[in-house]
């Protein structure tokens, strides 16, 4: 049978987000998904499913493998690659329909000559990456026009849209919002300089999660939703300062993580727990057994700190979070925690949970998307209906 240790997809709350996100688009303004990570660790397939149900109109993904998955479990909305691949991979660019983001000579020349040996049909549609400000990929502004020239003219290939990704959205400082509103306007720089090519642009995207709720100016042809979907705000842009705004927007956390109460031993005072023997009962008292430790994504560097969730009240996790282990102080005697009793580590309301990703992103001093892609394959996702 199945192990204890778990996570739930709430498929509601993921249709919710998505739903709320929709709500914030004028009308012809599409949908990009990010379902890389595994769908942020919720399971990509799932995510993709429910989004296509939701009239998304196009998924983003980071590795080709991602795709492939994608498309050999039915899923027919467009895929965009948003990470470079290298030349071994190109074939299946091609073979399972992905979309590659695209800038430089050399990754353009090689695409192209990956797509005139297999003798496609019709000219292979790829994206203009251009970078406004993130220092990752793209091409500066100023070379869009010629880079979308060389993609024209390359015979096998054709300019299906640009992309650029904000650095600092997620932040309201003035500062920060203004290197925001600088990175878009050099982007609709770079899409000004294609148009005099006399290119046309196709489907222009660059707010993430952050630019969606915050800044709607810059929604452009397409928004690339990742976090959001899943339920977190990002960073300071927060539910009670969209509330200041008049926008009344309610995430679901999607995923809850969930283990068990394997087993209850009394301490006697003094007794130190774990590795290291970094913690030290100062009284009599029982401590619970998780089957739960780092390998299954508990970071170890949520302890201490970390207060896991049982029948509706929060207990601290004490000692070092081993590999596959660990420790609960639930006090001497506490008729409110029995063996096989079921512990919330994260997750939504619904769930019973009194914790989220956020809270766990804090203690690590770190944010709620690498809790969420920490979970690790060893704990098995399930869907909530
Ligand atoms: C991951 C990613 C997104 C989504 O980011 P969120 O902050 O999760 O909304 C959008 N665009 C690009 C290029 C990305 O890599």
């Amino acid at each position: 049978m199945s192990r204890c240790t778990k996570a739930y997809i709430y498929k509601e709350n993921l249709r919710n987000n998505i739903l709320q996100i929709k709500s914030l688009l004028s009308e012809n303004t599409k949908i990009c998904l990010a379902v890389k990570a595994d769908g942020y660790g919720h399971n990509a397939v799932l995510a993709a499913k429910i989004a296509q149900e939701c009239g998304v109109s196009s998924l983003a993904i980071a590795t080709v493998d991602e795709g492939i998955e994608l498309r050999k479990n039915g899923i027919e909305l467009q895929l965009l690659l948003l990470s470079l691949c290298t030349p071994g991979e190109m074939d299946e660019l091609f073979e399972y329909n992905i979309t590659p983001l695209v800038f430089s000579k050399e990754y353009i020349n090689c695409i192209n000559e990956a797509a005139k040996k297999i003798k496609l049909q019709n000219k292979f549609e790829v994206h203009l990456a251009i970078d406004t400000g993130m220092g990752r990929i793209g091409c500066y502004p100023q070379e869009a026009g010629k880079q979308a020239r060389l993609i024209e003219d390359s015979g096998n290939l054709h300019l299906g849209g640009m992309a650029t990704h904000f650095a600092l959205s997620d932040s309201l400082s003035s500062n920060a919002q203004k290197f925001t509103k600088q990175q878009y306007e050099a982007f609709c720089l770079a899409v000004e300089n294609v148009k005099k090519e006399g290119i046309n642009p196709g489907i222009c995207s660059c707010a993430n999660s952050a630019a969606i709720l915050n800044n709607p100016e810059m929604h452009f042809d397409m928004i690339r939703a990742g976090i959001i979907a899943y339920g977190y705000y990002p960073d300071e842009i927060t539910r009670k300062y969209l509330k200041s705004k008049g926008k009344n927007i309610l995430l679901k956390p999607v995923m809850s993580f969930e283990t068990e109460v394997v087993a209850i031993r009394r301490f006697p005072k003094g007794k130190t727990v774990s590795y290291g023997c970094t913690w030290k009962t100062s009284k009599e008292t029982d401590i619970a057994v998780l089957p739960v430790g780092y390998a299954d994504g508990l970071l170890r560097r949520f302890s201490p700190g970390l207060l896991v969730t049982i029948n509706g009240k929060k207990y601290p996790v004490v000692g070092r979070i081993c590999m596959d282990q660990c420790m609960v102080d639930i006090g001497k005697d506490n008729p409110d925690v029995k063996l096989w009793d079921k512990v919330l580590i994260f997750g939504p309301e619904e769930s019973g949970a009194l914790t989220t990703a956020d809270d766990l992103a804090k203690l690590g001093n770190t944010i709620s998307y690498e809790v969420l892609t920490s979970l690790s394959k060893r704990v098995v996702r399930y869907i909530k209906e």
